[in-house]
């Protein structure tokens, strides 16, 4: 269970941060819902991370990586996706682990747009 700081990196708990969203609250802004999505896939909620995905670009079942172990999340850019936005940009580094010990990241820009008052991924450019 994550009952303490909430792995998206604000340092908030994760009950008052992430959580909130996770449990069915619209994320306010575009980088709310990007960190919202990373930490879906570290306490592994599939269902969020389907729902916060844009229908016309989401796969049929989300699928995670059972290996993988993020550690944590960079936001390196934001364009846009705010309050009154109804698209953003959120560029982001995210770090993972294998069980086996190998290390990596993830680099990507990933685009955001709002649809009936709710934030979702569309796509991103990796790298
Ligand atoms: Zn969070």
């Amino acid at each position: 269970m994550v009952t303490d700081a909430c792995p998206c990196g604000t340092g908030a708990a994760y009950a008052a941060c992430c959580g909130r969203f996770h449990h069915g609250e619209a994320a306010p802004t575009a980088e709310r819902l990007m960190r919202s999505r990373y930490a879906a896939f570290v306490v592994g909620d599939r269902g969020y991370l389907f729902r916060s995905w844009h229908p016309r670009t989401r796969p049929e079942e989300v699928v995670l990586e059972p290996s993988l172990t993020w550690e944590g999340l960079e936001i390196t850019d934001v364009v846009a996706g705010g309050a009154n936005d109804e698209t953003g940009e959120v560029a982001f580094v995210a770090r993972w682990r294998t069980t086996d010990g190998r290390r990596g990241e993830v680099v990507e820009r990933s685009r955001f747009v709002r649809r009936a008052g709710r934030w979702l991924y569309l796509d991103g450019d990796v790298g």
